[in-house]
């Protein structure tokens, strides 16, 4: 198995692949005001097992395209859906989010949790504007730098990660450089990481090595994890994930 194959293996029977909660989408879609509205049409971009997928359906009146590159995860989004009795408002799309088969303004509204980083965030909402109708939305996370200054271990581990990490001041910026006009920002809590996420992914680690014979590979996984965790549990004052409503504005 290789690395992504290992990844997805720890990660497919979790409810969430990255941080988040129910009530923080549904804090998003409150703010995007797509409320009350009816046939909407709304892509849900990394949408892993489906979690902010299932809420999206519920919510609102709308069809939802979720999308991600793993069959596995969108299986278990199919399940989910049904059991949430919600299928017939899904549809599961198996593709890369850097080469979407999507039309020009298909879309009210695009939403994307804890995934774009896998493009990188201003490519990505470069990308996915134009999928977006005059004045649609679109709700990402990503990871945010709370404060203007850092401990040198985080700054160095999340630049060295994912270059693209900035304060919201800046991903802000970098929406509204892009056609977007922001119009809501939050912080996700910590139960969205420690409860939902880091915690469930953490009982599996020891199944997780004996299923793969503690092979090297699986050994490294878990220590990157492992590190990740202990980071965030150090220096969460220091950073998070923001959650960026913003619309389109102009042609
Ligand atoms: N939104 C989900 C999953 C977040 S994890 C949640 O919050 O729980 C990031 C997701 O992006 C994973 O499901 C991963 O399979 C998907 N992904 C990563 N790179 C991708 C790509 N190039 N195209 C489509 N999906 C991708």
């Amino acid at each position: 198995m290789d690395e992504l194959e290992l990844l997805i293996d720890l990660h497919k029977d979790d409810a969430r692949q990255g941080p988040g909660g129910d009530r923080e989408t549904r804090l998003s879609i409150e703010l995007s005001g797509l409320s009350g509205r009816s046939g909407l049409s709304i892509a849900d971009i990394g949408c892993g097992t489906g979690a902010s997928t299932v809420v999206l359906a519920r919510e609102l009146d709308a069809h939802v395209t979720a999308v991600d590159f793993v069959p596995g995860f969108l299986s278990r989004l199919e399940a989910a859906a049904s059991r949430a009795g919600v299928t017939d408002r899904i549809a599961t799309l198996e593709a890369s989010m850097d080469a979407l088969p999507f039309e020009r303004a298909q879309f009210d509204a695009i939403w994307s949790e804890g995934a774009i980083y896998n493009m990188g965030f201003a490519a990505g909402v470069e990308a996915w504007r134009e999928y977006l109708k005059p004045d649609g939305i679109l709700a990402v996370s990503e990871l945010t730098w709370l404060t203007g200054h850092r401990p040198p271990e985080l700054q160095t581990h999340w630049k060295t990660e994912y270059p693209e990490v900035n304060t919201a001041a800046g991903k802000l910026a970098v929406l509204e450089g892009l056609g977007f006009a922001p119009i809501g920002y939050f912080v996700l809590p910590e139960h969205c990481w420690l409860d939902n996420y880091y915690r469930p992914v953490r009982e599996r680690f020891a199944a997780f090595l004996e299923r793969h014979e503690h092979s090297e590979a699986a050994r490294q996984l878990i220590a990157a994890e492992e590190l990740e965790i202990s980071l965030y549990e150090r220096y969460k004052e220091f950073f998070g994930y923001g959650y960026y409503v913003a619309r389109k504005v102009g042609p």
